[in-house]
């Protein structure tokens, strides 16, 4: 519904309480909810292994290694690094550190250790529990490391795995209350480089809240959901570590995405459910004849985190008729899921939308010349504001000041309109991020290691569309006076200091950055120059 007078759209379901209504932190609240599931009901399955955990166990690890991680010495308010691929340990970890009070700070394993770093330091870290093989990127940290599982080089560093077998299983009430931090996120927001976003509690409640409900109204009881996307991204982490658990369902989880290991999956644990970002979709449109799982368990594929391209939706929904294809939209600064689609058969008639305002969530399209909020069908800003919303970057004053209004509106950067149904299209990115197979990429943290090449003047990083990966990151470079600097120069010399997907894919040589007066770079400019000349990237 859209309020003419406020400027306002506000979801049209309410945000349900689901009995439990006191629980004042996200550990209780998920421990109590995960009470109410039947003891020998799957929780999660490590599709590699095929290994079990049943709710009971799952519980009684969550506080097994909580108890543990006290007896450690991690105190409330401590902040841990969590740095680990996708693996059935990850909830337990996730929910344990939350347990204790403190707040957990999940990183992008695929980081380089320059990177990792900087986001422990940040974080403000004590502790970081990390896989053994991720371990050495840590080495050139003072802070204590636990290992997530035995190290098979046999030393003798603890791990959470141990302390799961070992430690009992107390019941003991979390400390924290709901405007607590409970989770650190990294993500660049509108500008600059990637910040800690501050997640309370009460912000982590809400979207259990959110996913629950979306899963009462679009899923059926006996669902199986398949976790390859990663749980250091709110995605992931607010669906399988938080809101999947506390609806009960079975979760299949995957160290990473790989097509082959994923279909197998789909067919050996009857996967019905698959949370996935476009690119999945698109890798999933090659399978060539020599696929021949069965993939007749799956009923829907949900995607987010980056734009599904109408041809993408159309095509899947022809190659598998029997599959909906339901896209959603959010941020972390939103704590993911902002809107959805509840009803399959509206995401098929409507290619180009998003969804609708989930409960909880009210919104605002501003128009970005005149900052004044618009109706139907005009396009402006999205600013959202829910239970849900980020309580600001950490140690950023100034980003948190741009990002939240004084009345707690969250402007998201993206370019929309609602449409006379109340359905969202997102028509562009104002803001600088690029996307890569729905990862954030900072285009400022490029710049940086680009002009620290002798040979670079000046750089600027901007996002070019990709039929696979969404988005790639091109750059352009100002070059010194007589320099014989390539582009597979400037792209091996930022390869070696970036993760993978960081990547610069392609480069330009221009004679000057166009810079706005006060220095900021003319983005769209440059995004310009290489829609008019595609020869010139
Ligand atoms: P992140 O914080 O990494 O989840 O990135 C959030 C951003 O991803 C949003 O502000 C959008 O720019 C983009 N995004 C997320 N979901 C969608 C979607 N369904 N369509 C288009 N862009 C999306």
């Amino acid at each position: 519904g859209f309020c003419r007078s406020t400027g306002t759209y506000h979801s049209l379901h309410r945000l349900p309480h689901y009995g439990i209504t006191d629980a004042p932190n996200v550990a209780d609240y998920v421990l109590s909810h995960i009470l109410a599931v039947a003891d020998e009901k799957h929780a999660l399955i490590d599709a590699a292994t095929g290994h079990v955990l049943t709710y009971y166990q799952f519980r009684r690890s969550v506080l097994s290694l909580a108890t543990g991680l006290r007896a450690l010495g991690l105190r409330p308010g401590n902040t841990v690094l969590l740095l680990a691929p996708n693996s059935i340990l990850y909830p337990i970890m996730a929910l344990a550190v939350l347990a204790t009070g403190a707040v957990v700070s999940p990183a992008n394993p695929i980081n380089t250790p320059d990177e990792i770093e900087k986001q422990a330091l940040d974080s403000g870290a004590i502790l970081a529990i990390s896989a053994p093989e991720l371990a050495p990127k840590l080495a050139s940290l003072s802070i204590s490391v636990l290992l997530t599982t035995r190290s098979p080089s046999g030393e003798s560093a603890l791990s959470a795995e141990e302390l799961i077998e070992r430690a009992i299983p107390e019941e003991v009430p979390s400390p924290s209350t709901a405007s607590d931090v409970a989770a650190l996120l990294y993500s660049s927001g509108t500008t600059g480089a990637s910040k800690g976003v501050k997640l309370t509690h009460a912000n982590l409640i809400g979207m259990i809240r959110t996913l629950r409900w979306t899963v009462d109204v679009s899923s059926a009881k006996d669902d199986i959901y398949l976790a390859f996307l990663p749980m250091f991204h709110v995605y992931g982490l607010a669906f399988f570590a938080l809101g999947l658990p506390c609806a009960g369902a079975t979760t299949v989880v995957m160290s990473r995405f790989e097509l082959r290991a994923a279909l197998e999956a789909v067919e050996r644990f009857k996967i019905s459910n698959i949370p996935a970002v476009p690119p999945v979709l698109v890798a999933m449109l090659k399978i060539g004849a020599e696929f021949k799982h069965d993939l007749s368990s799956l009923r829907r594929m949900i995607t987010g985190a980056a734009a599904l391209a109408p041809a993408t939706g159309r095509e899947f929904r022809r190659r598998f008729p029997w599959v909906e294809v339901r896209q959603g939209y959010g941020l972390t600064e939103s704590t993911g899921a902002a809107t959805y689609f509840v009803a399959a058969e509206e995401a098929r008639r409507r290619e180009t939308a998003v969804g609708q305002l989930l409960p909880g969530f009210e919104g605002r399209v501003v128009d970005v010349a005149s900052g004044k909020p618009v109706g139907p069908g005009e396009e402006g800003e999205l600013w959202l504001k829910s239970p849900t919303v980020m309580q600001g970057y950490l140690g950023n004053d100034v980003a948190t000041s741009e990002s939240l209004d004084g009345d707690g509106w969250l402007k998201t950067g993206d370019l929309v309109f609602f449409d006379e149904d109340g359905f969202v299209h997102v028509v562009d990115r104002i803001k600088e991020l690029i996307k890569h197979n729905g990862y954030q990429v900072a285009p400022v943290e490029l710049e940086a290691v680009l002009v620290r090449h002798p040979d670079i003047v000046d750089a600027a990083v901007i996002p070019m569309e990709d039929e696979e990966a969404g988005q790639i990151p091109v750059a352009f470079v100002v070059k010194s006076a007589g320099s014989g600097l390539t582009s597979e120069d400037v792209i091996q010399f930022v390869t070696h200091q970036v993760a993978p997907y960081k990547k610069i894919r392609k480069v330009g040589f221009i004679s000057a950055i166009p810079r706005s007066l006060a220095g900021k770079i003319l983005r769209k400019q440059l995004v310009a120059l290489i829609q008019q000349a595609p020869h010139s990237k």
